[in-house]
């Protein structure tokens, strides 16, 4: 039974940071966390239907920063459970659609509140453990961002709910606000945890039922946070958690009939497949399913000759070194004009010296490992081929795999503006460099357009108004997230949406009403309160003389 009232959710507010710094409550908790979860070994289930589900196979979750240490082993799914979690999604969905949706937001208003205060320790710990972040990048990704897509959310579904049409006297007309029909699976990368949370939840917060299937290797604490939604109330059924390999349990949810949806968020070749495969499928499935994709990206920097040379040096050392560079928004092709080159140079070579890399709970270090072997060997290629053909590696340059996944970071210059590092995604901490002559800015602003196929993240750095213009005009489509006079990466929830086009997804705004809209697919209902008794309109009737005019 429906509560009478028009409800209004608490105004979100973006969860402050914690700091971590020596002597803080926060960085003792944390630490004795990290111990904890260290110290054992987990058995990780599917959550099925609300039940833990083991399967007979398993994969291990290590620390990438010390790679022979196991944090779990983990279920890993075949065809038959991805079946059962189509099932469960398939049986939850009559009563999670129909629950009032003050009731549904309620459950992650309180998922949000438990993350920041209970389980803030677990999910950072796991985060930092699992996908070597630092405290910091861990609190910013697996508490504070994850908190933030709960607390907004709800107040989004307020307003995709009241945007309704005009009804004149006599008639009501309502949009309603429909779950789509079928399950939504959402497909999730391992660089932060809380796209996974988002991925499964914001479907699940517009009614929907989810099957979900993190990154392997963020199969850890993506289980955590699993935990943390079904503490909040979360029924049985809504959110299906299953592990395994990408292309099993993808091909088993796209053959469905039922699916409705695709949320993802990865690699672009990833999501182009999974396209494919829909197309392929398309005539066997009852509804066209909402195909929602983050992809890859070639994220720029940008110095106008008028720039300052220090905020630009400052903006690649933490847009593109930051959590090891592997975030879809981390900066890494960088353009720089003549004559600030010299300085920028020496501040990038300067700092770069006192980064330290390591295991992250010592929290001395700024950076930590890179996810696995196969990412370790790309850049460690990726190197070799800018020595090869020329280019200058500037500072860093070195890889060492021998206790974890370690790449340092990495800045190498080229005088090939067409260089395949400029060009192509590598998701390390790799920035490539291009030296322009300060007098040609036009030609540069066409270069940064045309040199990549992706558009997520850039920034253009410049103190001259009329460039920060230019940029903004010749730049229109190169950046769903455009910064000016900062670096490319943090976006916040409520205050930046998040998202890109070109090769680099459908830009539905994570973080925004534009993605949950995706997830609805509204019936339009028209009553009209006195009925027609008569079919013949009045200009049907004879003219009065009878002469026809
Ligand atoms: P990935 O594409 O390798 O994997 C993403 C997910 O897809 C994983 O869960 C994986 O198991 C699954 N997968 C793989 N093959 C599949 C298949 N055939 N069918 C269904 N699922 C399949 O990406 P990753 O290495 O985990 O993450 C890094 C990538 O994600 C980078 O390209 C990065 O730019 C991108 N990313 C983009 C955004 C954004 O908002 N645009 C945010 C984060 C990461």
């Amino acid at each position: 039974m429906s509560a009478p009232g028009i409800f209004t959710p608490p105004t979100p507010q973006n969860e402050p940071i914690k700091s971590y710094a020596p002597g803080t409550p926060e960085r003792a908790e944390l630490k004795a966390r990290l111990k904890e979860l260290e110290g054992e070994r987990i058995r990780i289930p599917h959550v099925i239907g609300g039940k833990d589900v083991y399967s007979d196979e398993t994969f291990e979750a290590v620390e990438p920063h010390h790679k022979s240490h196991v944090l779990a082993d983990v279920s890993k799914a075949g065809p038959e459970q991805v079946q059962q979690a189509i099932d469960a999604a398939r049986d939850a969905h009559g009563e999670w659609s129909s629950m009032p949706w003050h009731e549904r937001a309620a459950i992650f208003l309180r998922a949000a509140e438990l993350l920041a205060g209970p389980w803030r320790a677990t999910l950072n710990a796991a985060t930092m453990l699992n996908q070597s972040k630092t405290a910091h990048q861990a609190e910013i990704d697996a508490v504070c961002e994850m908190v933030d897509f709960w607390r907004y959310n709800a107040e989004f579904i307020v307003r995709i709910y009241s945007e309704q049409p005009y009804s004149p006297t006599g008639t009501w007309n309502r949009m309603e606000y429909r779950p789509l029909e079928g399950f939504v699976f959402a497909v999730s990368p391992f660089n932060f945890t809380c796209i996974g949370g988002n991925l499964s939840s914001s479907p699940a917060l517009m009614g929907n039922t989810v099957v979900w299937k993190p990154a392997s290797t963020a199969a850890f604490s993506a289980y955590f946070l699993m935990r943390v939604l079904q503490a909040a109330g979360l029924p049985d059924g809504v959110i299906n958690l299953v592990y395994g390999s990408g292309s099993t349990v993808g091909n088993a949810a796209l053959a469905s009939p039922e699916l409705a949806g695709i949320h993802f968020t990865g690699s672009t070749e990833v999501f182009n497949g999974m396209w494919e495969t829909v197309g392929t499928n398309i005539s066997s499935y009852r509804n066209y399913p909402r195909i929602v994709g983050e992809t890859g990206g070639k994220d720029f920097i940008l110095a106008h000759p008028s720039a300052e040379a220090e905020a630009v040096a400052t903006a690649v050392v933490r847009g593109s070194f930051e959590y090891q560079g592997q975030k879809c928004s981390a900066a890494s092709r960088l353009y720089v004009p003549s004559n600030i080159w010299p300085e920028v140079k020496e501040r990038l070579v300067a700092d770069v010296a006192t980064i330290k890399m390591g295991d992250p709970s010592d929290f001395e270090n700024f950076m930590g490992a890179v996810i696995d072997s196969s990412a370790f060997e790309t850049h460690t290629n990726a190197i070799a081929e800018a020595r090869s053909a020329g280019a200058e590696v500037l500072t860093g340059g070195s890889t060492d795999d021998s206790e974890g996944y370690f790449v340092q970071p990495t800045v190498i210059t080229t005088e090939d503006k067409g260089f395949r590092l400029l060009r192509d995604e590598l998701f390390g901490p790799i920035v490539t460099t291009y030296v322009y002559d300060e007098k040609r800015w036009d030609d540069t602003l066409r270069l940064v357009d045309d040199t990549a196929p992706y558009a997520l993240t850039g920034a253009v750095f410049a103190t001259d108004r009329s460039a920060i213009e230019e940029a903004h005009e010749a730049l229109r489509y190169a950046a769903g997230n455009f910064y000016v006079n900062d670096k490319p990466t943090g976006a916040v929830v409520g205050q930046q949406p998040f998202g890109g086009s070109r090769a680099s997804g459908t830009n539905d705004k994570a973080g925004s009403m534009w993605n949950l809209i995706r997830w609805v697919t509204p019936r339009t209902v028209k009553e009209t309160f006195l009925s027609a008794t008569d079919y013949r309109y009045p200009f049907l009737a004879p003219d009065g003389d009878g002469r026809v005019t």
